[in-house]
């Protein structure tokens, strides 16, 4: 079963045509489908009417959550009410075309654990859309080994089990490829069509580049150090403990043997680095305990449903 995840925030004229052609194309497929709305809490009709595209049709889920907790726990919601084997992710703003999931999904079949829409000719705004994506896509291609050309397409696929060990938080939905490729996920891409908003407005603008920049920090840290944080936090933290002792040795071995002077601004950059780097070891010994208890404990929910249909 393949199960469509779109989340919605203030999209009351778009639902509608986007509803349509997605059941137009997904009956086409011949195989059982869902598609599941997530109303993050929408200040204006959306929810009413998802409410009522519902009632017409047995295939529509409707989450609706207590509050606007953003699109990646919008997301989040939607994947832990999935029943299908295969995801698809898609805004609801018709920015994307639905014709394009047969495509995706005939990359899932070919054995990819995610498929990956690229906007070849994307409809955005230069300025505050193409420019920030550019960058970002450009850092990934740095950071990253995996080359993904358009990590911010909101169109993309995945094999349910991708979310057996991921859990999105902040505003990960973007990275999510990434992640999955760390646990060993397998990626295409497929180039898709993409058009520009018919309605409503966009929820992001240059402030994403700012928290995805920070985020692919993270990321870059899981890959390398997801279970040992010490060697990171610990390495830096050897290395300036050894630069302190180094300064330390040359001011004594100063005094003693050549009548040099005690206080001078060696001895304070001596005690400043001794000072960082055994922070640093005690950070990366605490990042260790967060870590253990990261990977014991329960999952906690971080989202809260008002209503499910
Ligand atoms: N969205 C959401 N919660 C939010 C913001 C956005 O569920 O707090 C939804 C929104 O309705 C849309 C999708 O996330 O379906 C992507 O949003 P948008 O089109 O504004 O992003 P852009 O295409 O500009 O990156
Ligand atoms: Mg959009």
């Amino acid at each position: 079963m393949i199960s469509v995840i779109v989340p919605v925030y203030n999209e009351e004229k778009n639902l509608t045509p986007i509803n349509s052609r997605l059941i137009e194309i997904l009956s086409k497929l011949n195989k059982e489908y869902e598609i599941i709305y997530i109303d993050d809490c929408s200040k204006d009709a959306s929810y009413g009417v998802l409410r009522e595209l519902a009632n017409s049709n047995n295939r529509l889920k409707i989450i609706s959550l207590s509050r606007n907790f953003g699109q990646t726990l919008a997301v989040q919601a939607g994947i832990d009410n999935a029943q299908g084997d295969i995801l698809v992710f898609m805004d609801a703003d018709m920015q994307n075309d639905p014709a394009d999931i047969p495509k995706l999904l005939s990359k899932i079949e070919e054995g990819y654990d995610v498929v990956s829409g690229w906007r070849r000719q994307r409809k955005d705004p230069f300025l505050n859309k193409k420019l920030p994506s550019f960058i970002a896509n450009s850092l990934i291609s740095f950071l990253f080994k995996t080359r993904i050309h358009d990590l911010g397409c909101a169109l993309k696929a995945y094999k349910k089990e991708v979310f057996s060990n991921i859990r999105l938080y902040g505003e990960m939905h973007r990275l999510l490829p990434l992640y999955a490729a760390i646990n060993g996920a397998s990626i295409a891409e497929v180039e898709v069509r993409h058009n520009s908003r018919p309605s409503g407005k966009s929820h992001y603008g240059w402030s994403r580049l700012f928290k995805v920049s920070l985020d692919l920090v993270t990321v870059r840290f899981f890959e390398g150090y997801a279970t040992k944080p010490i060697y990171f936090f610990g390495g830096i933290g050897v290395f300036f403990l050894s630069l302190g002792m180094l300064a330390g040795i040359i001011v004594i071995v100063r005094k003693i043997l050549f009548q040099g002077i005690w206080i001078s601004p060696l001895l304070f950059t001596s005690f400043l680095f001794v000072l960082v780097g055994m922070q640093l070891i005690l950070i990366g010994l605490l990042a260790e305990i967060t870590i253990r208890i990261y990977y014991k404990s329960a999952n906690n929910p971080t989202y809260i449903i008002r209503d499910k249909h």
